[in-house]
């Protein structure tokens, strides 16, 4: 079974391609979901964040407090990468034991906006970028998040930019206006038959 990595900038439109490929049969690992998962059942991750941030990250009930934690970030310039060092090496362990479960398969995909950020892109047998003109994402993502142009600006900065995913990945999907299902068909075929 190849492992493939799914990646692009932010409103590049990975969730849109994501879902199609769910529909072609493929499972696919939506890493910011994941983590926000293991973040409130994982209890070696709620272990480390507490002995890093304290207690009152997690309410009484138990769920983490992302209001306390986003509190944490904005006054620690350390705090988010402490987080992503705790989080991010179980997400990596958790797409493993995910990934096992379907090794019948000829592929799946992890889908992560971080990949080449973070060196998860060495984990994967191929790489995929979502692509999309910058004017563009920053229209979508100013109407899906009802957010400023400043603010996705900033986000876009703190990415890598788009021609540098693209030369690290062995497909890229062309999403300005050009229909993506073709292109993915394309894809799917052509890992299938490698894999
Ligand atoms: P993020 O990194 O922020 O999660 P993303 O890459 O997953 O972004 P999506 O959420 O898939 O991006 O797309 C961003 C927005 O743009 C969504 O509201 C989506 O519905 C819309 N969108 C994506 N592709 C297209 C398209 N081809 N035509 C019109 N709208 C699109």
């Amino acid at each position: 079974m190849l492992k493939v990595g799914l990646t692009g900038g932010i409103g590049s439109g990975k969730s849109i391609v994501a879902k199609a490929f769910e529909m072609l049969g493929v499972p696919v690992y939506v890493s910011d979901i994941e983590a926000k998962r293991l973040m409130n059942t994982s209890s070696d991750v709620r272990k480390k964040l507490t002995a890093r941030f304290g207690e009152d990250v997690y309410s009484l009930k138990g769920d983490l407090n992302r209001k306390r934690l986003a509190d944490i970030v904005f006054n620690d310039s350390k705090a988010l990468s402490d987080i992503n060092s705790i989080v991010h090496p179980a997400v990596r362990e958790d797409f493993k034991v995910w990934s096992d479960k379907h090794a019948h398969l000829s592929y799946v995909i992890q889908e992560s906006a971080i990949l080449f950020d973070t060196g998860l892109y060495r984990n994967f047998d191929k790489i995929i970028t979502v692509s999309a003109e910058e004017e563009i994402r920053i229209q979508r993502v100013m109407k899906r998040d009802s957010s400023s142009r400043e603010l996705v600006q900033k986000r876009i900065a703190n990415q890598l930019p788009d021609v540098e995913r693209i030369q690290k990945s062995d497909f890229v999907i062309y999403n300005n206006n050009e229909l993506i299902l073709p292109q993915i068909v394309l894809i799917d075929k052509e890992i299938r038959s490698i894999g």
